[in-house]
């Protein structure tokens, strides 16, 4: 782990890595080293499958000559992020963790153990441009999007952790959730690219199931349609938040573009392709979008697609005017919703003893951090 008061190193673009490669453009980048092109093979196989850290990266490539490992593992295989601190809670069943990239910016990642299953949740962007006002990291706007390597690098992680069992017993990575922080359609190519490393079979990928991983937007209708276009299975989550455009147009200003029967338009166009249920993020503020007359308006919206209601219950950001639902209120929400025959569940709370909702941890990394400069660096 490192110090968060380290100064911070300015690059333009994070570090070229593997991971923002396709396979083919790995073979070429080793053969540029003087390599035989089947060093892209080895190198992918310790990283996505031995699961190498970039300091174990190089001891893990077994199969290649001692004297070509380390140009190999420096010039595919560097550090993207690096693990400022990571935080349990809930019995050690969540690990959160804070990372810094290259330029200083943090993100943060978090894993959550089940009984018969590991999820990982990620960020794909430092920051986010949606400014969904009830939101830690709609806040702080978008500093810049992350790179391929950087998303994967999460996913790595997390799998690392659990095989060595220092978040319990060791378990496989089953489970990816784009919910971090940023959102990922607003940074599609390296998004895409670190979709495909996560369903490629080993040795090229981690070789995860598309039915265990869930996207999560915004709502941005072009650019579902467009990873519509992929034919890649999915699990499409779609943060609704409001049944009305009115209360819409305020919660999530996305809406002012593309607005509710739109949304729903591209939802069915998605579910009816894919077969897939999407899931409607809902997140229940008091007094703001969790009255009844609002549970009827969504039930009615809802009822006869091919939907799910994932109810967040709030976790306000501290000093904010938003709060979340009385129980009692969320129970008479849920049951009003799901008396349209619209299932509904309520997302379980894990982590928020550690700054949970997405941004805070990273937010209070910030402004914690001597370094802090606001650097705006893009590399979109
Ligand atoms: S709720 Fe999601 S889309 Fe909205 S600002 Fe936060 S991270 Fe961005």
């Amino acid at each position: 782990m490192t110090d968060l008061a380290a100064p911070r190193r300015r690059l333009a673009r994070p570090p070229a890595h593997l991971a923002d490669l396709t396979v083919d453009e790995r073979r070429a980048a080793v053969t540029e080293l003087g390599m035989p092109a089947f060093r892209a093979e080895q190198i992918s196989r310790a990283y996505f499958t031995r699961l190498a850290d970039p300091v174990g990266i190089v001891d893990a490539m077994t199969d290649v000559p001692v004297a070509d490992r380390a140009a190999l593992a420096a010039a595919l295989a560097p550090e993207v992020l690096s693990e400022v601190r990571h935080l349990t809670c809930d019995d050690g069943w969540t690990v959160k963790s804070l990372w810094r990239a290259h330029d200083g910016n943090f993100v943060e990642s978090v894993v959550m153990r089940y009984p018969n299953r590991a999820t990982v949740c990620v960020s794909s962007q430092v920051g986010c441009g949606m400014a969904c006002p009830f939101c830690a990291t709609g806040q702080g706007g978008l500093t810049r999007n992350m790179s391929a390597a950087e998303i994967v690098e999460q996913v790595v992680a997390a799998a690392r952790l659990l095989r060595s069992g220092a978040a319990g017993e060791p378990m496989r990575l089953s489970n990816v959730v784009f919910m971090g922080m940023g959102e990922p359609l607003a940074n599609y190519r390296p998004f895409m690219t670190a979709l495909r490393a996560l369903l490629a079979p080993s040795p090229s990928g981690l070789g995860l199931s598309a039915r265990g991983i869930t996207v999560s937007s915004v709502g941005l209708v072009p650019a579902i349609r467009r990873f519509l276009g992929e034919k890649i299975p999915v699990t499409l989550a779609v943060s609704l938040h409001a049944p009305d455009d009115e209360l819409r147009d305020s919660l999530v200003p996305v809406n002012l573009r593309f607005p509710i029967s739109e949304v729903m338009d591209v939802i069915g166009e998605y579910a009816s392709t894919t077969g897939r249920r999407v899931s409607i993020e809902y997140a229940l503020i008091r007094d703001v979008n969790d009255q009844l007359d609002r549970a009827h308006l969504l039930g009615r919206l809802l009822r006869g697609t091919r939907t799910h209601v994932n109810l967040i219950p709030l976790d306000p950001t501290p000093g904010s005017k938003w709060d979340a639902s009385s129980p009692e209120q969320q129970q008479r929400f849920v049951d009003t919703v799901a008396s349209y025959r619209v299932p509904v569940t309520v997302r379980d709370t894990r982590g928020r003893e550690i700054d949970g909702a997405c941004g805070q941890l990273a937010a209070a990394a910030r402004s914690s951090s001597p370094a802090d400069s606001g650097d705006s660096s893009s590399d979109s």
